[in-house]
């Protein structure tokens, strides 16, 4: 299969196409299969991936430096920026280049919507946003998808229903710009009014031609969702701290909540949750968010390093 991921950035979801996210997911499989036989391979042994985090993470840095490792690659390290020249004023434009003189690959998060793009301008090396202010957190929506595949093999017969921060998640962004272009028809977005679906995500998933239902009451809709997708309030986002605050706990998922779902539905969270989902949920066999999400975040970030460095 041709692989168009080699030698390009990765910004957004809009890039793929049904037939690439196929070869990610093969080549996921395979990682999968390698970590648990042999922990890993050499495959990229001699390359190196700087992995640049101008914004905190847990999962999507973590992941990265072990995917880089487990396929034999080297990184550079920068969870925070602060210990860089960036703390010295250096622009984004000259710390890209800068890594693209010692890397292969530059992994980067960010603040700002459009910085991954912004960077991709300029650098020498391929890009690969790992999260980018409101914009996009592509290799989420991958390891999203992938984790939703497992469970539910036909995307179209589902219906994928997402709660909380609708208009701030990059996670929810992504994903559902994914999901509807792999053919997921029926969409429910459950927020409060000011934290609905930007228009422009609604509008694709309908040009895609998906339903999108939004509502704010979660216990009205989600027994006919197949999967419940959580998300945290994006606090980081608030102008208005006590526009947060008076947001922040509108949904918590306890196991009351869980009764009214279908015995078959899967509920995912990105990650890290603060206060949506209580932890007794989280013996709950529908729940996926605690490892085998995470656990397909490595495989995918295994399998995309791959393909962007390899023929
Ligand atoms: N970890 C995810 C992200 O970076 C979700 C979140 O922070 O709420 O977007």
């Amino acid at each position: 299969m041709n692989n168009s991921f080699f030698n390009n950035s990765f910004i957004s979801v809009e890039q793929l196409t049904k037939e690439n996210v196929a070869l990610v997911f093969t080549e996921a499989d395979k990682m999968k299969q390698i970590v648990l036989e042999k922990d890993g391979t050499d495959i990229l042994k001699g390359k190196v991936i700087a992995c640049l985090f101008y914004e905190p993470s847990s999962r999507t840095f973590s992941s990265f430096v072990s995917a880089t490792q487990r396929v034999g690659a080297g990184t550079i390290q920068l969870l925070g920026m602060q210990a860089s020249s960036v703390a010295k004023g250096e622009t984004l434009e000259d710390t890209i280049r800068t890594f693209g003189c010692y890397a292969d690959a530059i992994v980067m998060r960010h603040p700002e919507t459009g910085a991954a793009l912004q960077a991709a301008k300029v650098s020498y090396v391929p890009i690969i946003n790992a999260g980018d202010g409101k914009g996009e957190h592509p290799t989420q929506a991958l390891l999203d998808a992938y984790t939703i595949r497992s469970h539910f093999p036909d995307f179209s017969q589902i219906t994928f229903c997402a709660v909380g921060d609708m208009k701030n998640g990059r996670t929810v962004h992504s994903n559902t710009k994914l999901l509807a272009m792999l053919g997921v028809k029926k969409f429910i977005f459950v927020s409060p009014k000011v934290l609905q679906m930007p228009p422009e995500i609604v509008a694709s998933i309908k040009q895609q031609s998906g339903t999108v239902t939004e509502v704010e009451s979660l216990e009205d809709v989600i027994g006919t969702a197949d999967i419940l997708y959580a998300t945290r309030v994006q606090k980081e986002r608030f102008e208005d701290i006590e526009e947060y605050e008076r947001l922040k706990h509108k949904y918590i998922i306890t196991p009351e909540v869980m009764k009214l779902a279908k015995k078959t539905m899967i509920l995912m969270h990105p990650l890290p949750r603060v206060g949506e989902i209580t932890a007794e949920v989280d013996t709950d066999p529908r729940s996926v968010y605690m490892k085998e999400q995470m656990q397909n975040g490595m495989y995918i970030r295994m399998a995309l390093l791959k393909l962007i460095l390899k023929k």
